[in-house]
């Protein structure tokens, strides 16, 4: 292994130290899975007795709806479901993403790359062109990740252990982007480590990244939060829902019978006699177990 990655560090926080987060991206109305995630992410923090916090993911403008984030807002609190600290948008923490890069820059883990998409194998896997040099005639783009030729361990609470070798799965990844935007995943655990967020709770969709996102916590010198991915949540087709691809909205004006499912969903059965919304949420925290959720996609 590259002796600048230090896979070791893992501290999934003190018990009464918890602090969680949901962070939509405003691209459209939050659907079906996206209350799942929301849910489980604040059940997590309320059984914890922690600190759940919501981030908009503002950071990619192209794909931002209008709107999207005031919506998100409103229907997390038509749940009751409301940050326990100020909403934080990402698009106003350059600077610790700015700062994050440097640092990886620093320790030789991120290095300018001058290839397009078109210069790429069909695979879309990196080869590494530009790993030691940029090739002459050519000018940087974008900036890359230098992945460890070992696999990266991942731990996680629902999906269990699993070993990933970036290396063959996509290579030097992109931290920055060619329209010098900062990509999602550099920007995500800069923001987790300024929050002190201590588990990252989210749809299985975005287990892929974990391994990703797991060595920059490592080479940026940050414990590594604890893995919690929910089940995805398909159409009666088998296809994930996605906000950009309009999938149905939640529906605000009948939230405890939509929260009833994602308990569902969540592997809690809540008795059939509780209707309120407050109710719905004492039954939820006090039964919460997630060694309950399912593995298996929910289709809704
Ligand atoms: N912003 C991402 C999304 O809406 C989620 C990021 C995360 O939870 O790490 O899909």
């Amino acid at each position: 292994m590259d002796a600048r990655h230090n896979q070791n560090k893992r501290d999934p926080g003190r018990p009464g130290t918890y602090r969680g987060r949901f962070a939509p991206s405003p691209t459209g109305p939050l659907h079906f899975g996206s209350l799942l995630a929301a849910t489980g992410s604040f059940l997590q923090a309320r059984s914890n007795r922690g600190a759940w916090l919501v981030r908009v993911e503002d950071i990619d403008p192209p794909r931002e709806v209008p709107g999207a984030a005031k919506n998100q807002l409103e229907t997390l609190a038509s749940f009751g479901m409301f940050s326990d600290e100020p909403v934080v948008y990402q698009s106003r923490s350059s600077a610790l993403h700015e700062s994050a890069l440097e640092r990886l820059r620093a320790c030789g883990l991120a290095f300018d790359c001058a290839c397009s998409r078109r210069d790429l194998p069909d695979s879309g896997i990196y080869p590494g062109t530009c790993r030691d040099s940029i090739p002459p005639g050519k000018t940087a783009r974008s900036v890359r990740f230098r992945v460890p030729s070992a696999p990266v361990e991942l731990v996680d609470r629902v999906f269990g252990a699993s070993s990933h070798s970036l290396m063959e799965s996509c290579g030097d990844f992109v931290i920055r982007r060619a329209d010098g935007l900062f990509a999602y995943q550099l920007a995500v655990v800069a923001d987790d480590i300024a929050a002190g967020i201590t588990e990252i709770v989210r749809g299985h969709d975005l287990l892929d990244s974990s391994p990703r996102q797991q060595l920059l916590f490592q080479a940026l010198d940050a414990p590594v939060p604890r893995w919690l991915h929910l089940p995805l949540v398909v159409d009666t087709g088998g296809n994930k829902l996605s906000k950009s691809s309009g999938a149905d909205p939640v529906q605000r004006a009948r939230p405890a019978g939509a929260l009833a499912v994602v308990l569902q969903a969540l592997g809690h059965r809540p008795p059939a006699g509780l209707r309120s919304l407050e109710s719905l949420w004492s039954w939820a925290i006090d039964h919460w177990n997630p060694e309950r959720i399912p593995t298996e996609p929910f289709e809704i």
